[in-house]
């Protein structure tokens, strides 16, 4: 959907105005690189502020802008108002409110013009513009087409958090989604002189050894649906406590067990401390994001989504999952 008017956001730009960045909650690669992308095109003109829902890995905060972002848990005064002082908000890579997780209230009752840009599937009726492309890889890139509309031009921070958000989604460029156009963009950023192989190195090359305790744990519960091709595996919450779980520790850990020859689903449960957090990915014709929205209240991509419950039962819910799948697999 290119429902956005952008002649219109470009007179609306045109005037100095306080704006309010948001992303959702857990914010990845592509939501803080397209945040801090937009807050470096923005910020000279405007009063921007980057406020996201909840904190974030340490892997991320070398990224340039990153000092400069608000999180709004435990710090809800301070952001409530910025948020209701905002005359224009951008919501970047969600496609739902309550993906703002508690900052869903303050910025619903938000009387500022709000402006969405996003590629998950079926976006909410929420702004007043809505930039949405379920068939691009990242945020990221709708960034970059959106600040060539604008006419903004590129620079060097821009296009880190523009490489670092493509990167981060397109499964460092190998995912389907990907296109020439993917590449012309990447190799376009790469021309303002940033130092890609330093940007994996922060990106991937940067975890915490509990990551790795905890991947030992994950392959040691994996399990494997034979006829279904699908494979599962979760963590309890005893395990993050004894690994020293951080945030950012298991992410990635979903994708292993679809290297498995035949494997085409894959499923990852963590139990938190309010519910259980499922992580879906599969390769080809399953839909996950279908599977995630009828079974999980979640949803995502068509082959990678999440979803949660707030039952903390791993088995129950496991035995729920296997007996979903069953049912899903003989509708399609
Ligand atoms: P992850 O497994 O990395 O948390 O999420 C995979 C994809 O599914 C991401 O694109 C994310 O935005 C989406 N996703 C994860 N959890 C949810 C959820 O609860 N609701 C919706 N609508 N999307 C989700
Ligand atoms: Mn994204």
């Amino acid at each position: 959907m290119l429902n956005i008017d952008f002649y219109f956001v470009k007179q609306l730009l045109s005037k100095k105005s306080n704006i309010i960045i948001t992303t959702h909650k857990s914010p990845d690669g592509d939501a803080l690189g397209s945040s801090l992308a937009l807050f470096h095109s923005l910020k000279h003109k405007h009063n921007v502020r980057v406020i996201v829902p909840n904190n974030y890995p340490d892997y991320f905060n070398w990224m340039p802008g990153n000092n400069k972002v608000l999180i709004y848990e435990g710090n809800e005064d301070k952001c409530d108002i910025w948020i209701n002082n905002a005359d224009i908000i951008f919501f970047l890579d969600l496609n739902k409110l309550y993906r703002t997780h508690t900052m869903s209230v303050v910025l619903r009752n938000s009387q500022a013009y709000k402006i969405m840009i996003d590629h998950h599937e079926e976006p909410e009726d929420f702004c007043d513009q809505t930039l949405s492309d379920p068939n691009i890889c990242s945020t990221a890139e709708l960034i970059f087409a959106f600040l060539s509309k604008m006419e903004f031009s590129l620079n060097k921070s821009i296009a880190i958090c523009l490489y670092t958000g493509i990167i981060t989604d397109s499964g460092s460029l190998r995912y389907p989604n990907v296109t020439s156009e993917t590449h012309l963009k990447t190799a376009e950023l790469m021309s303002f002189g940033i130092n890609h192989s330093m940007i994996h190195q922060n990106l991937f090359d940067s975890q915490n050894k509990s990551r790795l305790d905890l991947l030992k744990v994950i392959l040691i519960n994996l399990k494997i649906f034979k006829k279904e091709k699908t494979a599962i595996t979760f963590l309890m919450e005893s395990d993050l406590i004894n690994y020293n779980y951080k945030k950012g520790d298991t992410e990635g850990f979903v994708n292993l067990p679809l290297s498995i020859k035949g494997i085409v689903f894959s499923a990852f449960f963590i139990q938190f401390e309010d519910g259980i957090k499922m992580s879906f990915r599969s390769q080809g014709n399953f839909d996950v994001n279908l599977f995630a929205k009828k079974y999980f209240n979640g949803g995502g991509h068509k082959n990678a989504s999440g979803g949660f419950l707030k039952d903390r039962n791993v088995e129950k819910t496991i035995e729920y999952f296997s007996s979903v799948l069953k049912e899903y697999l003989l509708k399609v």
